[in-house]
């Protein structure tokens, strides 16, 4: 029996109960795929970028024009990239993965990053902070892929992105789709595990969080309510364990965009 519960066994058990079960009691795992493979160098850049990012900000002066920040982080970006894809070389030739359309797209992405730093680099700049002083005195600042569990909690995760501002925290959790005007249960699910898991380390209140889609960022007000239904979804998870029946399957729209059709469906 597991004794930590991943974040991510919350959102496959509220997408498909069945699918978890097949997960944790029968061990089966999904196949890994294309998607998986660019989904986890990316993880790994971002990682990266965020253990060096102070660097960037050290080496900005204040006759940095906005190109000038953005080419600066750029370069980062790709010289982190580089570096990834040089460790993932293997994986990426089984794959037969294009290095070069990798790297744009994930710059697509790390464009969204820049952005979030953009204003108040500026305005520091103008008040005449440059330098490891910028870094310092940056806020809000931003940290990538922070892993993060609690014993209390019996949850552990790794949070896409996270805000500190005023000694607050806010977890992000980023989608790839588009926003289609509806939040699914799982991404509210997912952003208020991370609510509580900030909360446990940091000993204080997380009340907002923020689903980053590709076309739109949604702010999630963190309520008691969606708090105690993680709770219980996570104790429900801990009885599925024990149960030698499988449970029923999901609905057929889901089992579509499912990687174990193939065992539920023979
Ligand atoms: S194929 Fe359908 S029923 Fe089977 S695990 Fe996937 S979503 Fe669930």
């Amino acid at each position: 029996m597991k004794q930590l519960l991943d974040v991510t066994d919350l959102c496959t058990y509220v997408f498909c109960k069945r699918k978890l079960w097949l997960k944790l009691v029968k061990q089966i795992k999904e196949p890994v795929n294309e998607h998986m493979v660019k989904g986890e160098i990316k993880h790994k850049i971002m990682e990266a970028f965020s253990k060096t990012e102070h660097k960037v900000v050290s080496a900005i002066t204040c006759d940095y024009s906005i190109a000038n920040i953005i080419e600066a982080y750029k370069q980062h970006f790709i010289s982190t990239a580089s570096k990834l894809f040089e460790r993932y070389s293997e994986k990426i030739s089984a794959f037969k993965l294009d290095k070069r359309e990798m790297l744009s797209e994930f710059l697509a992405y790390a464009m969204r990053e820049i952005k979030l730093r953009l204003q108040p680099i500026s305005s520091l700049l103008l008040q005449g902070i440059e330098k490891q002083k910028l870094w310092l005195m940056l806020k809000p600042k931003y940290i990538s892929e922070i892993k993060i569990s609690s014993d209390e909690l019996k949850l552990k995760g790794r949070i896409d992105r996270v805000k500190i501002d005023a000694n607050r925290y806010y977890p992000y959790e980023m989608k790839s789709r588009a926003f289609n005007d509806v939040v699914y249960d799982s991404e509210l699910v997912q952003v208020t595990a991370y609510a509580l898991l900030l909360e446990a380390k940091y000993k204080q209140e997380v009340d907002t969080g923020f689903i980053e889609y590709s076309n739109k960022t949604k702010q999630i007000t963190i309520t008691n309510t969606l708090k105690q239904k993680v709770l219980q979804l996570r104790d429900e998870i801990f009885d599925l364990q024990y149960k030698d029946n499988m449970p029923l399957p999901s609905i057929l729209k889901k089992c579509q965009r499912c990687n174990f059709r193939h065992i539920c469906f023979g």
